[in-house]
């Protein structure tokens, strides 16, 4: 656990928790169970998780607001309400998650390569600007344990597909091609004006080499997950 403020609590949790994916074709009552316990060991009113679909669209979760888990599809988990957890679960996908001290909001973002290429990081940031008054130079950024660039290979396609890839790529060998998917990232929130040294990355473990955590590549396609969570106490 990692308590970056007085009034906020930022946890990026491992294979520990024991956690797969939510899939809505199967009762995913055990699951919810283990959400629970997670719940009681924070000591939070509410943790709130989308089905996460890799795209761009946003939940804002308001006091009233009582949510099952998964109930709605999306990316992006924004609240200003204190008690109400945001959660994102990965196994190599980039967990990015946002805190405004000034405020008070915070976001949660599941960034997927094809997320991040769509822009959900940028959406998250432009939605805590418009909807929440927020100043990039206030935000605190926090990126979760993914898939890095020392084991994300990807086909050279892949690269050209990236706007700015000649500054992401790292040219291995003559045929082998790494993704910086957290630098990529970071040169998008840089891009909205947030500061680099509030971008903290040393929760940025790589899932794929570290196997304290899961990874969708390493384990070939299991449903394991890990969670990450962010609150306002
Ligand atoms: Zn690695």
């Amino acid at each position: 656990m990692l308590s970056a403020h007085p009034e906020l609590v930022v946890y990026f949790g491992d294979k520990g928790d024991q956690l797969i994916n939510y899939d809505p074709k199967v009762v995913a009552s055990q699951l919810f169970a283990k959400l629970d316990l997670l719940k009681q060991k924070f000591g939070v009113g509410r943790l709130v998780l989308l089905d996460q679909v890799h795209g761009t669209c946003a939940h804002v979760i308001s006091k009233s607001e009582t949510q099952k888990y998964f109930s709605k599809q999306g990316d992006i988990l924004v609240t200003n309400v204190r008690d109400t957890a945001l959660g994102i679960m990965t196994a190599d996908c980039l967990p990015v998650m946002l805190y405004d001290p000034v405020r008070r909001v915070i976001a949660a973002v599941h960034a997927g390569w094809k997320g991040s290429i769509s822009g959900v990081t940028t959406a998250a940031v432009k939605l805590l600007k418009s909807k929440f008054h927020s100043r990039a130079e206030d935000l605190k950024v926090f990126l979760g344990p993914c898939a890095c660039v020392c084991c994300y290979e990807v086909s050279k396609d892949f690269m050209q597909v990236l706007e700015s890839w000649k500054s992401i790529r790292i040219f291995v060998s003559p045929r082998r091609y790494f993704f910086n998917h957290p630098l990529y990232v970071t040169e998008k929130l840089v891009s909205e004006g947030i500061l680099l040294e509030s971008i903290k990355t040393n929760t940025n473990h790589c899932t794929i080499c570290d196997s304290n955590f899961h990874s969708h590549r390493r384990s070939r396609g299991s449903p394991d997950r890990q969670i990450s969570v962010i609150f306002l106490r």
